[in-house]
Order: structure tokens, then C-alpha cells, then sequence
């Protein structure tokens, strides 16, 4: 049939296109913000059914085909038709260029730096500071990795104390708790291609946080401001738009392939409103404490061993450094083997009894000495390492092991964050705004009830690789497959 506002065909209610057919739907269809609701149709985007028309909140409007925020982060930046993301304005000046910290002039809440990048912040004592662990996931979100994400934060996550259950109350509850009784969350570095949007709103829906990994996650070594914008900012629309998920909610970015790109990122992320990175490689070595994370005021107190490095202030950009991860002693070369990825530090056929010391002796290594926050860059190939789960068995045991320590809490990044900007010692820590029970993601509940039959959404994509595309969504399939030069799918 034919639509008279877009004048194009469009399959009636109740149908949508499969393999270039209307076929007819068992579940109502999902239509984004301003569209009918009336007739049972499902909103997306974020919007909710209100009397009868799928509405945006207050304070979003419908933009794109989704509700985004009216007091953007990125409200510098356009989308230039066909050619993605551009900034409205031109840098006007040259940024200063960044000089070695000044604690005499960096102050919380916006500016933290210590001359040696090794002390908690506001002058806290390693003994009054809470350990933070932060559990990192990178990449696409689909049937390869979902499963373990919902093993590891299910709701229906249950052990039975016997097997099989006598009777339905010797179940017991595994969810894991930090010390205030809030569940843990984790945060997921999420890349576009072949990332299934569902998954990326059960994350969201969860209370977990979304963080931006790129669009195409090929390396930007090398690339234009412009560039790091289309793939970073423009990985954080797709997520608002096919994930249902809070694009003002998306903060923090880790560069591809964990390629950082020195002033061209940093000057991409200060204007297009990214609060931290999670990409620079820190090692201080094994002897030495590890190190806090800074904002970008000041040149980092943490060597940077890969070019291209900023040279320039960043007021108030957070960045997290990745302290390398310790594996396997290796007695040919007196050291342990190290990466910023766990998966890289660890040999393959390491047992789930050795990846476990590995966790804890990582853990000691702050917890012992300055609790810098410990940052887990877990992956597929490290849960699923040799093909036996063996990762995931020993982050299982590690999450269980710390449960029972009074001042470790297992945090997002952007709670780490919040904590720093306005820290507090343990005892009061429990209580920290940054770290109570996130209520946030119940926000849009009316309109994300339902995400059990999500739309198939099927390209030819010829010249990229891979000759087809395809995602699952709880919003309305785009019209072209969104990609860098158009992350919202136009037409
Ligand atoms: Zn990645």
C-alpha cells in the first residue's frame, strides 16, 4: 500500500518487509515517537504510548525517529545528509598545550591530577579509599556474547543447594551484590557491525552502561576529528535509536582496537560531549602501584608509550587508564606476561584455577597497595577462552570470592567517575550517590515493555565486506543499513 506522507510503499499494519515482502506479523508492530499507538502498535525510540500517540518525554523531542535529549552533550554536532557527523562550529583557537599537573590548581570536582598519577583523589588514604573493580565488555552484542552477559547479570541468575531442587525455595539468588546491597553492573563497549540492538536494550533495561566502541571498529589510527565524531558520536545515535537506550546516558568512549587517537579524539570528545576514555595503556611496572585515572587539564602523569599522545588540555575529560593486565609468570624472561586486553595476558590453555589466581593477584596489586581501580577488559575471546568457558568460570569465581570483601565494589565506569568527581571514604561510601542502586533504567519501561519478537532487518551491502547485513531491533527497521556515512538509516 502507499503512504501518503512519505508517498513510498509501505507494507500495512500488521505486516513488514521480509525478504522484500509484507508478511504478516504474530506480534504488533514497533513505530517510533508521533506515530499512532491506538491500535496496540509498540513504541520505539524511546517514546511511550500516551493517549493513543507514542510520545517523548519532557525533555526530549523526536528527532531522527527517535526521542533525543533537548539539552544534548553533542548538541554541537549535525548530521550532514550522506556524509555523518560534522560539528556546527569551527575550533576557533588552538587548545593550550597541556603542562605537568598542578594540584595547587586542579580541584574536584571538574580537574583531578597528582604529580605522580598514583593517589586516590582528595587526599584520601589507600586505607580509607574503596576498592573499585569495573567489569568491561567490548565489541558487538550478539549470539556469540549475550548468552554469557545474561549468565553473568540474569535476574533469573539461580544455583540450586541441591540438584536436582526437592522444592522451589532451595534456590538461592547469585546475583552478585556490592557492600551497599545494590546488584553489580558492567559496562559495555559496544561496536556497530553485527551487533543485535535487542541485546543492547536488555543491557540497557538491566541498569548496565553503554559506552561507544565505534561504527565499523576498524582502527582510527591516523583519522580526522570528523572521523573519531562519525564513528563515535554516531555509534552512540544507533544505540539511542535501535537500542532504545538514553543517548544523554552515553558517556564514555574506548577507542577501536584500543588505538587511541591523541588530539584529534580528545578534541572530538570535549565538544562532542564524551565524559571519559578508556583506552591508554599504563603500565608502571611490576614492582610499582598502578595508576588513578586524571582528567585531561594536565598532561597525564602515566607515561604514553603509543603515538599518537595529546598534547593539549582537555578540560575536564576524564581518562582511564588501561594498567596493564599481569598473566603467566614466564621464567625464559624473568616477567609476567602483560597486556591492556586480560585476553592477551593469559596463555590458552590456562585453567580456571590459574585464571582465578591471576584475578586475585591482579586485585592485590591495588587492593594491597594505592586501590587504584581496577579495570577488567573482558571479551568473548577471554570468557570463552579455549572453547571451554574457562574465562567466565574464573570471573564467576573471582565475582563470588570479592562479594565477601567489606570494601570492594563492582562499578560502571561512569559510576567510577562520579565517585572521583566527589569522593568519599568507605564507610560514607555505601551512601554515595554515585554508587546507590541505579533507578534510571526503569525510565522508559512503558515503552520497552516488550521486546520478545524483535524486527529482522535484512541489506545487501555490496563493497562492505560482507555482501549482506542484518540486526535484530525493538524499533522500526531503517531504511538503509546504518553505517558511518548515515548512522541513522535513512533513506
Ligand atoms: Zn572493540
Amino acid at each position: 500500500m502507499c503512504c501518503s506522507d512519505s508517498k513510498k510503499c509501505i507494507c500495512a499494519l500488521g505486516h513488514s518487509i521480509r525478504e522484500s515482502k509484507c508478511s504478516s506479523d504474530d506480534a504488533p508492530p514497533f513505530v517510533g515517537p508521533s506515530h499512532s499507538c491506538s491500535r496496540g502498535e509498540r513504541c520505539a525510540g524511546g517514546s511511550a504510548c500516551v493517549r493513543g500517540v507514542c510520545a517523548c518525554e519532557a525533555d526530549h523531542r523526536a528527532e531522527e525517529g527517535y526521542c533525543r535529549p533537548i539539552e544534548a552533550p553533542n548538541a554541537d554536532v549535525t548530521l550532514a545528509g550522506g556524509n555523518g557527523l560534522r560539528f556546527k562550529s569551527k575550533i576557533a583557537t588552538q587548545r593550550p598545550r597541556s603542562t605537568p599537573c598542578d594540584p595547587s590548581r586542579c580541584k574536584l570536582p571538574d580537574c583531578f591530577c597528582t604529580p605522580s598519577g598514583r593517589l586516590p583523589p582528595s587526599g584520601l588514604l589507600p586505607s580509607q579509599t574503596p576498592q573499585f573493580v569495573i567489569l568491561t565488555f567490548d565489541d558487538a552484542v550478539n549470539g556469540r556474547t549475550l548468552p554469557d552477559y545474561k549468565r553473568l547479570f540474569g535476574t533469573n541468575r539461580f544455583k540450586y543447594a541441591t540438584f536436582p531442587p526437592r522444592n522451589w525455595h532451595n534456590r538461592l539468588s547469585t546475583l552478585h551484590r556490592n557492600p551497599n546491597g545494590c546488584p553489580i553492573k558492567g559496562t559495555f563497549f559496544v561496536s556497530h557491525e553485527w551487533t543485535n540492538y535487542d541485546g543492547v536494550q536488555w543491557i540497557e533495561d538491566g541498569g548496565h552502561e553503554l559506552a561507544s566502541n565505534s561504527i565499523t571498529h576498524v582502527s582510527l589510527e591516523g583519522s580526522s576529528t570528523s572521523r573519531w565524531l562519525s564513528e563515535m558520536d554516531g555509534q552512540r545515535r544507533i544505540m539511542a535509536k535501535f537500542g532504545n537506550s538514553r543517548e544523554e546516558a552515553i558517556t564514555g568512549m574506548r577507542a577501536p582496537q584500543l588505538a587511541a587517537g591523541g588530539d584529534h579524539m580528545f578534541e572530538m570528545m570535549l565538544r562532542a560531549g564524551f565524559i571519559y576514555d578508556n583506552s591508554i595503556p599504563a603500565n608502571g611496572g611490576k614492582g610499582s602501584e598502578p595508576f588513578w585515572p586524571q582528567t585531561m587539564d594536565y598532561r597525564p602523569s602515566f607515561p604514553c608509550n603509543d603515538r599518537p599522545c595529546p598534547t593539549r588540555s582537555y578540560p575536564g575529560v576524564w581518562e582511564i587508564p588501561l594498567n596493564q593486565f599481569y598473566g603467566r609468570f614466564l621464567p625464559q624472561i624473568g616477567a609476567h606476561q602483560r597486556s591492556s586486553m586480560m585476553r592477551a595476558a593469559v596463555p590458552l590453555n590456562a585453567s580456571v584455577d590459574e585464571l582465578y589466581q591471576m584475578l586475585r593477584h591482579n586485585l592485590a596489586r591495588s587492593l594491597d597497595s594505592n586501590r587504584a581501580p581496577l579495570v577488567l577488559t573482558l571479551n568473548a575471546d577471554y570468557l570463552q577462552l579455549n572453547e571451554e568457558n574457562s574465562g567466565m568460570q574464573a570471573l564467576e569465581r573471582f565475582l563470588e570470592s570479592i562479594s565477601h570483601e567489606p570494601n570492594v565494589f563492582v562499578v560502571t565506569l561512569k559510576q567510577l567517575v562520579d565517585w572521583m568527581r566527589e569522593p568519599l571514604p568507605i564507610e560514607r561510601s555505601r551512601e554515595h550517590p554515585a554508587l546507590r542502586c541505579p533507578l534510571g533504567f526503569a525510565r522508559y519501561s512503558a515503552g520497552k515493555e516488550q521486546c520478545a519478537k524483535p524486527n529482522k532487518c535484512i541489506y545487501r551491502t555490496p563493497g562492505m565486506g560482507s555482501p549482506e547485513h542484518q540486526f535484530l531491533t525493538c524499533s522500526p527497521c531503517p531504511d538503509s543499513y546504518p553505517w558511518v556515512t548515515n548512522p541513522t538509516g535513512n533513506p
